[in-house]
């Protein structure tokens, strides 16, 4: 068993609030919001980041990319529009090493990003 904080909140050994959860991914309000809307979608499979992304099958992957595209209807964002980001490694930003998605809406966001 992975002693990985997103492992064990997909396990439920960590309380979180789930928003969206299916065969593939959950989805969960980020401790510490940035935006109004601030979930994080991880695969179930435990991949440490982005760069692993060829030990998921193709089909794995793009059901990651429909549940977030479905996490968005859901709950109104395409109206407006959101932002996705992945951060990898220290000059991302990245601080849990289980691949998760920052799913952000609900206000609008600059460009470039800081
Ligand atoms: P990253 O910097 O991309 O690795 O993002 C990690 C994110 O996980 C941050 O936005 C944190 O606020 C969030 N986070 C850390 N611990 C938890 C937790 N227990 N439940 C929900 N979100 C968390
Ligand atoms: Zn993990």
């Amino acid at each position: 068993m992975k002693e990985c904080l997103f492992c064990k909140i997909v396990r439920k050994e960590i309380k979180s609030d789930i928003v969206y959860e299916n065969e593939h991914v959950v989805a969960f309000k980020d401790i510490s919001p940035v935006s109004p809307f601030h979930l994080l979608l991880v695969p179930k499979k435990h991949i440490s980041s982005i760069m692993e992304i060829d030990s998921l099958k193709d089909s794995e992957v793009k059901e990651i990319m429909k549940a977030i595209k479905t996490v968005a209807e859901e709950n109104g964002l395409d109206k407006k529009g959101f932002r996705v980001v992945i951060n990898m490694g220290p000059y991302g930003g990245q601080i849990v090493d289980h691949l998760h998605f920052h799913i952000m809406g609900k206000r609008k966001f600059e460009w470039p990003p800081g």
